[in-house]
């Protein structure tokens, strides 16, 4: 199915869009010979860090629908993510010999275990590196350990793009994803107020771009969309305003997305890509930069199942957002085999119920080709609105 504003845009985009690990190498290596490009696996860690070595960081989902699962097999057990398995199934057929490294962060086992993999199997040819994240983000100390971890791992990748980051590179790296990240939360607000003039699969759809091409070409674009967006004619339609929680790491298929709006649901919040928007600006002031990256994750970022920085719990958090984006439900869209995601499932729940706001529950794989069954769930989800 066709997006409709990426109709206009070019066949290249939508390469990069569904098989980013080889258009958006293919095109950085032809535009910026001789710049490093870092996978960044699912985007849990600040672009700044990236950038500030030198590097383009490349947001790495898995293999969506494109890849076939045939030798990652034998090295997970059978009940696990599948972003996990296609990531390595990239890695093992060769698809990502255009990455000179690779960075995992600290959200869950499976990660951890498939940051070990890469490392067994692709070091030293590329860099392998794991962030940690602190166990108590409250924590007086957790500020400092934080920023020595950013700087280990900056350290790591400038050493070996032979690069000497100092102040001035990662201010620079901080102004532009500032400039990224302030796009995407307009056209966040612009979906929230008219979700019909951006539906949310166009939203992702550009969001995936975005996550993929240097900083200021990924805020021109998004810019672009929200200028053509804000003057977009567009009908008015009945829809269920929603909330989706839980697809905050695996990505459902952009099509799965399409459907659930076509069956009467308005996404008007999400967790889709949310690392892309981990955090709001960056605070000014003296602070070194670094530190600055440190404070803003561990103050100023998104909740969710695998990033839990201090404040208000998760599922009170969840309440918040239903209110704020004035939505009547929530769908609980886990990807099967998350068990983070599927854990605090029994949270939500109890909050949602407690709060008395509907919700559907909803389980996704990335490589999902048939949408009969989750459109008829929707459909009753919808309907119990009309009957209510
Ligand atoms: S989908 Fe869930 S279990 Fe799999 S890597 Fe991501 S957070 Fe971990």
């Amino acid at each position: 199915m066709k997006s409709r504003l990426l109709d206009p845009l070019s066949e290249e985009a939508r390469a990069i869009v569904s098989r980013p690990w080889e258009a958006a190498v293919r095109r950085a290596r032809a535009e910026r010979p001789g710049t490093p490009v870092v996978g960044v696996f699912p985007v849990f860690i600040p672009f700044e860090i990236v950038r500030a070595s030198g590097a383009l960081p490349l947001a790495l989902f898995g293999g969506g629908g494109e890849v076939e699962v045939a030798r990652a097999d034998a090295r997970f057990q059978s009940f696990v993510c599948s972003i996990a398995k296609t990531t390595l199934e990239l890695g093992l057929r060769g698809d990502l010999s255009g990455l000179d490294a690779l960075l995992f962060g600290s959200i869950c086992d499976v990660a951890r275990n498939l940051s070990s993999v890469f490392a067994r199997n692709f070091s030293p040819k590329l860099h392998v590196d794991y962030i940690h994240y602190p166990q108590n983000p409250a924590s007086p100390a957790a500020l400092d350990w934080f920023e020595a971890e950013l700087g280990r791992v900056l350290g790591g990748l400038a050493a070996r793009f032979g690069k000497k980051p100092d102040e001035a590179a990662l201010e620079e790296a901080i102004a532009r994803q500032d400039r990224v990240r302030a796009e995407i939360r307009a056209l966040y607000e612009l979906r929230r107020e008219a979700p019909a003039r951006l539906p949310t699969f166009e939203l992702y759809a550009l969001l995936r771009l975005a996550t993929a091409l240097p900083a200021e070409e990924a805020a021109a674009v998004l810019e672009e969309a929200r200028l053509a967006l804000t003057a977009r004619e567009v009908p008015a339609r009945d829809a269920v305003r929603v909330v989706v929680e839980g697809a905050f790491c695996e990505q459902p298929p952009i099509e799965l997305i399409r459907q659930m709006e076509e069956a009467g649901l308005a996404i008007v919040d999400d967790d889709f890509q949310v690392g892309a928007r981990l955090f709001g600006e960056v605070p000014r002031g003296p602070e070194r930069p670094l530190r600055r990256i440190a404070r803003a994750f561990l103050e100023n970022s998104v909740r969710s199942s695998v990033h839990r920085p201090a404040g208000a719990a998760r599922p009170e958090r969840l309440i918040e957002r239903v209110r704020a984006a004035r939505a009547e439900g929530v769908v609980l869209m886990a990807a099967k085999f998350c068990e983070p995601a599927l854990l605090d499932q029994v949270l939500y729940r109890r909050a949602l119920e407690a709060a008395k706001i509907p919700h559907l529950r909803l389980e996704f794989e990335e490589k999902q080709w048939t949408f009969e069954r989750v459109r008829s769930e929707v459909e009753t989800f919808v309907e119990s609105f009309l009957f209510d």
